[in-house]
């Protein structure tokens, strides 16, 4: 493919890796987002071996065990019964997660950006786009408009540029990144669940960027519509709830003096049924977002970003490469999307027949080695094997 104008929406994890991608193969790549200065909005999140094998093909690996903390299990217990206990090391290889705060992961691929002299221009809110000719005019909020031979659509969940029906979940959680303290595992993510409508977790996040100061991501889960309620109800009744749940917590949530301390992400369930048109392309969020259960989103962000480098490094005409990008990603993309309505029951819902059936089978099932393996595979973003066909293996 000869070197091509690209349009990249959105500076998320999809539009950086993209971004650095794309210019790597020698195309024109400009960056649009809405905020006057690339941020990160959020707490903790956790990159699995699929994000990780983008991130290392890129070099960015080491910057990101160096800022993030490597995760060895993940950990459920519901009225003191383990509930969920997964090794990746039921997996062959050196397999493991990396949970780190997303100012991380966005400082390490933005820094990237900006050594590679990519042009990133904030400030910009993208309005829509519109075919003329053989190419594609991005238009943005303020009147202003830019003509690419391709649009990467990277705008998240809620993406200007794409179409299509958003199912909003019922459940949503409240996140905030509090400093380290010890009695909790180091290389766990760990959770305890009452039925499935209560869940608090604890994540280790490393240290960010410029500081040595150690952190989790702590989160509590709230239906959206209690969200007043909850603010109502005030912060020393929320704790008194939490730690009635789980004990250990309560140096962590010492450090929560303000309810702004806590941000709250509602989840939906979305997936386009075309992500690719004629000069554009909608990857990560923009393309299929769900409830973090699984916890895949941004991994994969990154792999359906290392797929459209892939495919257009592959092919002589633009809309081949685009179906070809699709192609590659579509499979894994609707077992996690499948995968991810399953869970949502299981762990984020007001029923009660699907969580006691958790509570009684899946602790002990989960210990049989087909089942770890299944479980720990499962994680890791890995079934369906989506690295194979992008040379990630
Ligand atoms: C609470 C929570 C926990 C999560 N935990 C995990 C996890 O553990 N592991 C995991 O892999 N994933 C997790 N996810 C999902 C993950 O955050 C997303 O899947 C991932 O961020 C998607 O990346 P993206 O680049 O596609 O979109 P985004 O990260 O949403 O980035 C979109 C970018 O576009 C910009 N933008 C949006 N609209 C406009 C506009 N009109 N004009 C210009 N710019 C615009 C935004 O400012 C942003 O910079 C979690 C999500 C939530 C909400």
């Amino acid at each position: 493919m000869p070197p091509l104008e690209i349009a990249i929406a959105g500076c998320g994890p999809a539009g950086l890796a993209a971004a650095l991608l794309l210019h790597r193969d020698g195309h024109h790549v400009t960056l649009f987002e809405r905020f006057d200065a690339a941020r990160p909005i959020g707490s903790g999140l956790m990159i699995q071996p699929t994000g990780l094998g983008v991130l290392r093909a890129l070099g960015l690996e080491d910057r990101l065990l160096a800022h993030g903390a490597r995760i060895a299990r993940l950990t459920g217990e519901a009225s003191g019964r383990s509930v969920l206990d997964v090794h990746y090391a039921a997996l062959d290889g050196d397999r493991f997660g990396v949970g780190i705060h997303r100012a991380s992961l966005f400082e390490i691929l933005h820094a990237a950006v900006e050594a590679a002299g990519i042009a990133v221009r904030t400030g910009c809110e993208v309005e829509g786009s519109a075919r003329e000719g053989a190419r594609r005019r991005l238009h943005l909020k303020d009147g202003r408009s830019v003509l690419a031979d391709l649009v990467v659509d990277a705008l998240g969940a809620r993406s200007a540029l794409a179409t299509g029906p958003t199912r909003a979940l019922a459940y949503g959680a409240l996140w905030a990144s509090v400093p380290w303290q010890s009695g909790f595992d180091e290389t766990a993510l760990q959770q305890r669940y009452r039925r499935a409508s209560v869940m608090a977790g604890v994540l280790p996040t490393g240290a960010r960027p410029g500081t040595s100061v150690r952190e989790a991501a702590f989160f509590w889960s709230l239906r959206a519509d209690r969200l007043d309620e909850w603010r109502a109800r005030g912060l020393d009744a929320w704790k008194a709830e939490v730690t009635a749940l789980w004990p250990a917590t309560r140096p962590l949530l010492d450090d929560i003096v303000d309810l702004d301390q806590l941000t709250f992400a509602r989840y939906a369930h979305r997936t386009l049924g075309t992500p690719a048109e004629p000069g554009l392309i909608h990857i990560g969020d923009a393309w299929h977002s769900t409830s973090p259960q699984l916890g895949q989103g941004a991994n994969m962000a990154l792999l359906d970003a290392w797929a459209m480098a892939l495919a257009l490094r592959g092919h002589q005409t633009l809309d081949g490469a685009l179906l070809q990008a699709v192609k590659l990603r579509r499979r894994h993309v609707r077992i996690y999307q499948a995968m991810s309505r399953l869970l949502t029951p299981v762990y984020q819902s007001d029923g009660r027949l699907i969580p006691l059936l958790r509570d009684r089978l899946v602790g002990p099932i989960s210990k049989l080695g087909p089942v770890m393996r299944l479980q720990a595979a499962m994680v890791s973003g890995l079934i369906g094997a989506p690295l194979r066909p992008l040379g990630l293996a």
